[in-house]
């Protein structure tokens, strides 16, 4: 069954009384170069395990079921049940957990299904929950090798920004202190159905063994970072002067112990920088 197909896709969704869902994010592709790309190029292979995030109909499912070892699939659309059992029904390697990854304990899932094998987690996320789905997933350190997403192209260039330059903005810096991201290739609004109305990017993140800081410092860490860009284009000063409860005198020393001039914004500092400040604060 050639799941890119239009005619097939509209086939399934009418013997099923499918229809999509703009809430649930729902734009499958029908680009058949992009699923066997992302699976290529987002580490599948023999060895490897994979968590999906999104089965659509199982387009993307499918390709990564034929280089991986196991694959595991989160969806929240439970209408997709029937559909699914259809469109995975010959493949003995593929399970399907219908729940709100937002609500998922994705660290057990890996745990118990993957029993501490190689794993990636490969998706076309639904773009209204890319930067929290991202974060989830970076956040609670999961024991993947990389995570390989289809995002809107504007979220692929934020997230894919060098630190420290006008692109950037909070997400950048987060994703850099777990991650390699990288860009890997532009995917154009006609690869999917139904056709949204910005263009998309499949971004790669190789996940860093060990992120530099604890966990306390971490925490320290991003709430910099997030005053920072809550007034990006005014000094830094301001934002962190509220934020820490601290004078603006004491501010200035503090980015001046660091070798950063008090006019500072924080856009201009590097994820090195934010560190540096981290580290100083008590
Ligand atoms: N992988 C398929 C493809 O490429 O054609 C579908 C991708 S579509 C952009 C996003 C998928 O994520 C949809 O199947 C949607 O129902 C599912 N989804 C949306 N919100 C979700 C959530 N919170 N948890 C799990 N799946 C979700």
């Amino acid at each position: 069954m050639e799941l890119t197909n239009i005619g097939t896709i509209k086939r399934l969704f009418e013997q099923n009384g499918f229809s999509f869902s703009r809430s649930l994010g729902q734009n499958f592709l029908i680009n058949p170069s992009v699923c066997p790309n992302i699976a290529e190029q987002g580490g599948c292979g023999a060895g490897i395990c994979a968590l999906e995030i999104g089965t659509g109909v199982g387009v993307l499912t499918r390709e990564l079921a034929a280089r991986c070892d196991k694959v595991v699939a989160v969806e929240i659309d439970e209408r997709l049940k029937p559909i699914l059992a259809e469109t995975l029904a010959d493949l003995d390697n593929v399970e399907v957990i219908f729940a709100d990854v937002m609500q998922t304990d994705l660290a057990a899932v890996i745990a118990e299904r993957f029993g501490g094998a190689d794993t990636v987690v490969c998706a076309n996320l639904p773009y209204y929950i890319t930067s929290p789905v991202i974060m989830k997933v970076l956040e609670d350190r999961l024991p993947i090798k990389a995570m390989t997403v289809m995002v809107q192209r504007e979220a692929a260039e934020r997230i894919c920004a060098k630190p420290g330059t006008r692109q950037c903005g909070a997400i950048t810096y987060a994703v850099n202190y777990y991650s390699t991201p990288k860009t890997l290739f532009r995917v154009n609004r006609g690869s999917f159905m139904p056709s949204p109305n910005v263009d998309s990017a499949v971004i790669r993140l190789d996940i860093k063994s060990e992120p530099p800081l604890s966990d306390t410092e971490e925490k320290t860490l991003f709430r910099v970072i997030r005053a920072g860009f809550s007034q990006r284009r005014k000094q830094l000063v301001n934002p962190l002067s509220a934020e820490l409860r601290l004078s603006k005198t004491e501010i200035a020393a503090l980015l001046d112990s660091v070798g950063l001039k008090p006019g500072v914004r924080a856009e201009e500092l590097t994820l090195e920088d934010y560190i540096n400040i981290t580290k100083k604060l008590p």
